[in-house]
């Protein structure tokens, strides 16, 4: 990371940008038009971006590379230092890490909690968001799209039992899953995520016209900031609202502003 860090979680350099907070406060804000929904949504993104990106950082450690931690304004981001050895099998596991560690700390204990205790309030709500964020939203952020994690998963497992990049052939892949991804948003009413696969399918599009060889600029990792809000009129009246409208747990993963942040 080129920037000096503002604290160390686990010994990882974590640095926010004010970007992260105004980006994914505006979304809640515009969503909820209330502060305390606002600040709750903050929070609760904040922990698990971090907690994601942290799967990532003890995956990469584990594996001898060096990692730091972005919060920047689509996500956060994992830079990968000093992990150019890392064999691409190590490297699907890096990518993996993040999804499944906040669907296993988080995610995963939501729903358990939403089933088995069938909470009211405002813990009803804090918890539906824990667990769109982190279970629905962690596996959308697996889904076969380039830069979220899955397309960097399905980039690398192609090249494992190839032997061979196949990166236009994952782009292809892809704008073909953003697309589909977006059309089945945009039947959901959710704007946000429309926009944001919109966006994933037109990046794909321009690397088909650039990609050429196989370089690889990715030994980072990253993830927008979900734009799920909620729906604080069921929740105030009482009501459980069915999870589903409830949240949208938009996307994560990210659009790589800068392909190869971390060399
Ligand atoms: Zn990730």
């Amino acid at each position: 990371m080129a920037r000096p860090a503002h604290l160390h979680i686990f010994g990882f350099p974590v640095r926010f940008e004010l970007w992260f907070f105004l980006v994914v406060g505006f979304i809640a804000f515009t969503a909820s038009a209330r502060i305390e929904y606002t600040i709750g949504w903050i929070a609760i993104i904040t922990a698990s971006v971090l907690i994601h990106e942290l799967g990532h950082a003890f995956a990469y450690r584990y594996y001898g590379a060096t990692p730091s931690i972005s919060m920047h304004g689509f996500g956060g981001l994992t830079f990968g230092h000093n992990s150019d050895h890392l064999s691409t099998g190590q490297r699907i596991v890096v990518s993996a890490a993040g999804s499944a560690t906040t669907m296993l700390l988080l995610g995963g204990p939501a729903w358990v909690a939403l089933r088995l205790l069938d909470p009211v309030g405002d813990a009803r709500l804090i918890l539906d968001w824990i667990f769109w964020i982190n279970l629905i939203w962690a596996l959308i952020n697996l889904a076969p799209v380039w830069p979220l994690d899955g397309g960097h998963i399905v980039d690398d497992g192609l090249l494992l039992i190839s032997g061979k990049s196949r990166r236009r052939f994952v782009h292809w892949i892809s704008l073909v899953a953003a697309a589909a991804i977006a059309v089945f948003f945009w039947f959901q009413g959710s704007t946000f995520a429309v926009i944001i696969f919109g966006f994933m399918a037109y990046i794909n599009i321009g690397q088909l016209g650039l990609v050429g060889g196989g370089s690889r600029t990715d030994s980072v990792d990253s993830v927008l900031a979900p734009s799920p809000p909620p729906t604080p009129p069921d929740h105030v009246r009482g009501v459980h609202p069915d999870s589903e409208n409830d949240t949208e747990p938009d996307t994560e993963n990210d659009p790589d502003p800068d392909p190869s942040p971390g060399r």
